[in-house]
């Protein structure tokens, strides 16, 4: 029997002709494709200013350093998250440290930033920036997290890495309540474009400064210079930057995605209704589902509860895999990796993490899944913990 993947990119035919048209015309790397990816973009997350990076990674690099961290600075963010949420605080030469998750919706949990916030206040510590995750596609407590970055004075850089398309009090994420927004377009996420990122921000300023550093430093435009020009091949670095640009190619794939992106979101949607009717009865948690958002349906994560079954996540793991599912896990506190251990952290600094680590198994999903395969996953799942 065939291996359902976890998940898996949706390629269409006019996705493959939008790619092709690209490579025909004259300009491969960042054009005017990119720039219209960019505008498109942001006028479905309505946003004032989406900035196209070669990925996620660079995304949030280029978005720290925009918001001005650097060596001083203190980064905190969530331990339930892909490792590039912490690390980009690190590319700059800042220190990080963690917040523990909400054990309900599994994202940077807001009481235990009020806690963490008065400590590090009494200590003159407080963080300059905040990165909380929108886990799984479901969007984080922003709007809390927004008053208490007024009191305390830090920024939000919001990873939606996760959650594009998804929504938060009846507007789309990287609306309203963060200073800047990051998007992954990697193969496996809501859309892609193979590899790619965006940052979104309503503020121009620091758009401008993303749109700087994703190529060296470098402008060419006139109104930007700070010496007089010496003729028409003159350009300025003015910053330190990175070649982060998203090319053309990319950009094609992911307006065409785009342009899907409430089918593809309807579909996951549908598929995450039925997997909680048809596992109701097993002895699992399942996803959160919160009357003032709408998740993105990234993942959909499922807890073994040891309350009612003695099957541990191990034996699942390796019984649906056997089976032909291909189950995933996410994610290893970021915490316990051996490169944040030889930091100074250690396992049992954040018990909610940790206790959601060893329990979570990723079912799969992705638009293109049948409601036969998604049926096959629930009975070996059923079998499995019986
Ligand atoms: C995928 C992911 C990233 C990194 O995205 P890339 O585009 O692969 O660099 C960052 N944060 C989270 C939460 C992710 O899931």
């Amino acid at each position: 029997m065939d291996t359902i993947p976890y998940s898996r990119q949706e390629i269409s035919e006019d996705d493959i002709a939008a790619v092709t048209a690209v490579l025909r015309s004259e300009l491969i790397t960042q054009g005017p494709v990119v720039q219209r990816f960019e505008q498109a973009f942001a006028a479905a997350h309505e946003v004032a200013h989406a900035v196209a990076v070669s990925n996620a990674t660079s995304a949030l690099h280029l978005a720290c350093l925009a918001l001005g961290v650097g060596p001083r600075s203190r980064v905190w963010t969530t331990p339930i998250s892909f490792v590039a949420s912490a690390n980009c605080a690190l590319y700059c030469g800042a220190a990080v440290d963690f917040v523990d998750i909400d054990p309900i919706t599994r994202n940077l949990s807001v009481d235990a930033l009020r806690d963490k916030l008065e400590d590090a206040e009494a200590q003159d510590e407080l963080p300059d920036v905040l990165i909380p995750v929108d886990f799984a596609g479901l969007p984080a407590d922003l709007r809390e997290m927004r008053a208490l970055a007024d009191r305390y004075g830090f920024k939000i850089l919001e990873d939606a890495s996760h959650a594009t398309g998804a929504s938060y009090l009846g507007a789309p994420v990287a609306c309203a309540w963060a200073d800047a927004t990051v998007f992954s377009f990697h193969a496996v996420k809501i859309l892609t474009c193979a590899e790619g990122g965006m940052v979104a921000t309503h503020d121009a300023a620091l758009a401008q400064r993303v749109r700087s550093l994703r190529s060296h430093g470098i402008t060419r435009d006139e109104g930007e210079f700070e010496s007089a020009s010496h003729g028409a091949w003159y350009y300025e670095q003015q910053a330190l930057g990175l070649n982060a640009r998203m090319t053309e190619l990319q950009a094609a794939l992911g307006l065409s995605q785009l342009g899907r992106l409430a089918d593809m979101q309807a579909r996951r949607e549908a598929l995450a209704d039925r997997y909680d009717t048809l596992l109701a009865r097993l002895p699992l948690i399942l996803p959160p589902r919160l009357p003032d958002r709408r998740s993105a349906w990234h993942l959909y994560a499922v807890e073994i509860d040891p309350a009612r079954t003695p099957v541990n996540r191990a034996a699942a793991f390796a019984a649906l895999r056997e089976a032909g599912i291909g189950v995933n896990v996410h994610y290893i506190p970021i915490h316990t990796q051996p490169f944040y251990r030889r930091l100074g952290f250690a396992p049992g600094d954040f018990p909610a993490a940790e206790r959601y680590y060893a329990r979570t198994l990723s079912l799969p999903l992705f638009p293109a899944l049948t409601s036969a395969q998604q049926d096959r996953v629930v009975n070996v799942l059923g079998s499995v913990l019986a």
